[in-house]
């Protein structure tokens, strides 16, 4: 069994460990809810005080122009499409990953016109579940909801698209990308992924795998802070036919030359809406600056790490949701507990942040630029004495917030 000491070594040559400092931390808690709203880096604050007075508040109008903010998605998705094995020009930073999914699912189900049905999987996310029911029933199309080890088998050329997220965000379980794409393709169908629970927390591969559209948010484990700007992903054999349903001005040919007639821009430019969130963007931009100093091999090395010597210490007296194979996990480990909502309030109170899913799962995500290995045998170590000495039972543990 892992102890303290070999966990105090593992940091000791982890190369990742100088990366932590550029996060702000306080000392006393244990981080693990990354996957969720990932921590700040230090220098982010500055260089939003700086967009904010400086081009803000002294150069106003004229900073669209002087300082590129009519150009920061396109910039920002640039240094994203690094991350998740993109060529530059095919990633945009904008809006939200609920509004993304909308984008990418409506266009790509209408590049499939005469096929009848959407197929995603019961571990999706709610809000992509959603937006896919909404467009369904607008398009006259069949939802169909397969169990997540079903979804192949459920690929027919009825099949106009499968938008899947690639992690659980429950349980972690992470699906095989390029199988599951390969076999939409083979029955005529694209494939949307949301890289929710994936971009930042290890490398993914879009272009190798022939994905056709994908999503994802900023704030979880890209760290852009809370509401930070979600991105999109165009495949460059949608580049030139690809629809927004979202026809703002910004997605315009020219927006500035205001004619009442829509022209799609060229490119991935097309999936633009509207004004561009700049001091959202800001942060963003600055925070994906600790990526540059990273490789992500390393970081999908650690991750693995870190959730085996979590589940090593937890899975002899805690029931693991999370599959133990490396392919086919995130960066998060789930346990499932009747009581989980008390147990995580409890935990938290020991200064150990994860949090709750309904409805009997504790949920602990380790982002590898920031959890160090002692703070997962001390999690798993404050786990033992939450669970053991039955502190969780305690009434004020379950007073629920509106967020979990
Ligand atoms: C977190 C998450 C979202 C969030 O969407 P928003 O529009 O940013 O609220 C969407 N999809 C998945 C899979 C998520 O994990």
């Amino acid at each position: 069994m892992t102890t303290r000491s070999d966990c105090e070594a593992l940091d000791a040559i982890d190369p990742l460990a100088p990366i932590r400092d550029r996060f702000a931390l306080p000392d006393r808690v244990i981080y693990l809810d990354g996957n969720s709203l990932g921590a700040l880096p230090r220098h982010v604050p500055q260089r939003l005080a700086e967009v904010v007075e400086r081009q803000w508040g002294v150069d106003r109008i004229r900073s669209w122009n002087v300082h590129g903010w009519t150009d920061l998605p396109l910039r920002v998705g640039e240094r994203i499409a690094r991350l998740i094995g993109a060529e530059p020009g095919h990633v945009l930073a904008a809006d939200t990953t609920s509004i993304n999914a909308y984008k990418a699912i409506d266009a790509a189900r209408r590049l499939r016109p005469d096929r009848r049905a959407i197929v995603t999987d019961t571990s999706n996310f709610p809000t992509d579940v959603y937006v896919m029911r909404g467009i369904a029933d607008d398009a006259g199309l069949d939802l169909r909801i397969v169990e997540p080890d079903a979804v192949v088998d459920a690929l027919d050329k009825s099949v106009a698209v499968v938008a899947l997220t690639e992690v659980d965000y429950r349980t972690g379980r992470r699906h095989d990308m390029a199988g599951i794409t390969s076999a939409a393709h083979e029955v005529g169908a694209l494939a949307v992924w949301d890289l929710a629970h994936s971009a930042g927390a290890f490398p993914v591969a879009l272009d190798d795998v022939g994905a056709d559209f994908a999503i994802g948010c900023g704030y979880k484990y890209l760290n852009g802070g809370p509401g930070a700007p979600a991105f999109i992903y165009v495949s460059p054999n949608h580049r030139g036919s690809f629809r927004n349903p979202i026809t703002g001005w910004f997605g315009h040919a020219a927006p500035f030359e205001f004619s009442l007639e829509f022209v799609p821009a060229e490119g991935i430019s097309r999936a633009r809406v509207g004004t561009p969130h700049v001091l959202g963007l800001v942060a963003l931009d600055a925070a994906l600056d600790v990526f540059d100093e990273v490789d992500m091999g390393y970081v999908r090395a650690k991750s693995l790490a870190l959730t085996d010597v979590f589940m090593d210490l937890v899975g002899g007296w805690m029931e693991v949701a999370t599959p133990r194979d490396p392919e086919r996990r995130g960066s998060q480990v789930s346990l499932r507990h009747t009581h989980a909502f008390p147990i995580v309030q409890a935990l938290i109170a020991h200064g150990v942040v994860g949090d709750f899913r309904t409805p009997d799962i504790a949920r602990f995500g380790f982002a590898p630029l920031y959890v160090r290995y002692v703070d997962v045998w001390d999690a798993a170590a404050a786990l033992r004495k939450v669970i053991e000495s039955g502190e969780w039972k305690d009434p004020q543990f379950l007073v629920r917030g509106e967020v979990t």
